[in-house]
């Protein structure tokens, strides 16, 4: 009684290298993919023939503007700083020049 015959379940294997380890399935194929082979978006893994697929059809916005987008927010966000920082330093200016 030695179960001998049973391996160890090798489904989680990329599809693209039979060598290398799946990390995730790809959400539209259902295939598993490697690291190097995934792209997540949204948590959500792609193989790269889907993702080209969904970039050419424009469901997909590419990584680039989405950094784009939070440096604008960070920038956003140190001028407001700045500006509110200036009015307080004007304001404690006016205060003792009144005074
Ligand atoms: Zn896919
Ligand atoms: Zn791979």
């Amino acid at each position: 009684m030695t179960p001998s015959g049973v391996a160890v379940p090798t489904s989680s294997r990329c599809v693209h290298h039979p060598d290398r380890e799946g990390i995730g399935v790809c959400v539209r194929c259902r295939q598993v993919v490697c690291a190097e082979c995934a792209t997540k978006i949204d948590r959500i893994n792609y193989c790269h023939r889907c993702l080209a697929t969904l970039s050419a059809e424009g469901r997909v916005t590419a990584p680039r503007r989405a950094t784009a987008e939070k440096a604008t927010a960070v920038a956003l966000l140190v001028v407001s700083f700045l500006v509110l920082t200036g009015f307080f330093v004007g304001m404690g200016l006016l205060m003792t020049t009144l005074r």
